[in-house]
């Protein structure tokens, strides 16, 4: 990414900071080789910790209340780290499926520098992200991978952030008719727009828009679409234009107050359980329903499917709001959301590191890296749930980083902190063995 000054990748800062709102003209987006499309999306890493510190600064002036807490945020960004892993190792499937279309079975070449090419491509790629989101809502087994966005029960920029990793093989298929005609650096253009632009939506700080609320997708619509109260299930699927929902009889106005998540909570912050447990929910289901095609039902119809219902099930079924919810908030001491707190921002220097050198490291060193970002993302969600075992993952997890350190394979954006991560990591693996002797000694207390 050791972009040169002057080269089509060194976006200006500008530019970088309009991207996250759509607002790039035509002529300052067009390229003709894929090659050339900046990487706006990890470019945006700095707005996106920008714009979540504003937020907390507006809805403290505006509500004298944080909206956020350390382990639900914490939880979203771990699901956007892991969501963006695999791009690391490889080109994304969306692009390659779709550089293979174009290469094999194009129909005709708009022009990669036509005005009208870049604004077809804008709503070519929003028709297909309403498709795909409604189509992942309504089949069971598509769902299981997109309720990980939904999961949280706050909604806030760090929702935004709230990725699934196996959401994008799913997702491909649905551009590759545009692959007959549109050039894939337009459609690398609007891919990573169209995904940018779905960043400040995720916000209780803006309320409505006026006019704008007629044509795109605002804070106030996408609110509607995160809400579990009956009236807001299976509404305002689109990513840019809200026009889309207002056409297919899919859109529901911000009227009652929200109550945001999932009408059954994972309860969970652990960033793979996250991920895993409706997989595993759909699998005790198949398994448990009579009958060859209502198993096929239970993975291709809608998620509240069940033996006589409906496809999408009984709107009567879904839980009703009561306004006395509460959020998934275990109990844990207080320096443990701090220590997740003060590790994470560990592993955002060494992820964004990671970007910033993986052309120049081995495939080994790569996936070491990488194995211990997931294996630190899963040991604080732990950590944030007070499980007993976070402990003994984060003795094994600090010795394994001041071993790794010490060889050279893991490195600090900021030269300055080298020192500090080796004296934080040994005295942090020492506070963990003191803890388990301090509960091993408890333990035998208690049964002599
Ligand atoms: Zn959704
Ligand atoms: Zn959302």
């Amino acid at each position: 990414m050791g972009a040169e000054a002057g080269s089509p990748r060194d976006t200006a800062l500008g530019q970088q900071l309009r991207a996250l709102f759509y607002a790039l003209l035509p002529g300052e987006s067009s390229f003709r080789t894929v090659e050339e499309v900046p990487n706006y999306v990890d470019k945006s890493i700095p707005f996106f910790i920008t714009f979540i510190g504003l937020e907390f600064a507006v809805s403290w002036i505006q509500k004298r209340k944080l909206l956020g807490r350390i382990n639900d945020g914490i939880t979203s960004l771990s699901l956007g780290i892991l969501s963006r892993l695999p791009d690391v190792l490889f080109r994304s499937i969306d692009l390659i499926s779709y550089i293979y279309v174009w290469n094999n079975y194009r129909l005709l070449e708009l022009p990669w520098d036509s005005p009208w090419t870049w604004y077809l491509t804008l709503l070519g790629v929003d028709f297909a992200y309403y498709c795909f989101h409604r189509i992942s809502h309504e089949v069971n087994i598509l769902w299981a991978a997109h309720q990980v966005h939904h999961s949280s029960e706050d909604y806030n920029l760090f929702t935004a952030l709230r990725q699934s990793v196996l959401q994008k093989y799913t997702s491909w298929m649905f551009n590759l008719p545009m692959a007959l005609f549109i050039p894939p650096s337009v459609f690398a253009v609007h891919l990573q727009f169209n995904l940018l632009y779905q960043f400040w939506i995720h916000t209780e700080v803006i309320t409505k828009l006026g006019p704008l609320e007629w044509i795109l997708n605002t804070p106030s619509h996408h609110r509607v679409h995160h809400g579990r109260n009956p009236y807001c299930i299976d509404k305002n699927y689109g990513g840019t234009l809200i026009i889309w929902d207002r056409i297919f009889g899919t859109f529901e106005a911000e009227d009652e107050k929200v109550v945001y998540g999932l009408t059954h909570p994972v309860n969970s912050f652990d960033p793979i359980m996250l991920q895993l447990r409706p997989l595993a929910h759909i699998w005790n289901t198949f398994w448990a329903t009579p009958g060859f095609c209502n198993k096929l039902s239970v993975i291709f119809k809608g998620p509240g499917w069940g033996p006589g219902k409906p496809r999408l099930g009984l709107p009567e079924e879904i839980p009703v709001i009561t306004g006395k919810e509460v959020p998934f908030n275990p109990p844990v001491p207080a320096y443990c959301n701090c220590y997740a707190l003060v590790h994470f921002a560990i592993i955002v220097d060494l992820y964004t590191e990671l970007l910033a050198s993986v052309s120049m490291l081995s495939q080994g060193t790569v996936l070491l890296r990488i194995g211990f970002i997931i294996l630190s993302l899963s040991s604080f969600g732990l950590l944030m749930e007070n499980k007993s075992k976070a402990g003994i993952l984060e003795i094994i997890r600090c010795s394994v980083f001041i071993g790794v350190y010490k060889l050279g394979y893991f490195r600090s954006q900021f030269s300055v902190l080298g020192y500090a991560y080796e004296v934080l990591f040994s005295f942090c693996a020492a506070f963990w063995g003191i803890q388990i002797m301090k509960r091993i000694t408890s333990f035998k207390d208690k049964h002599h």
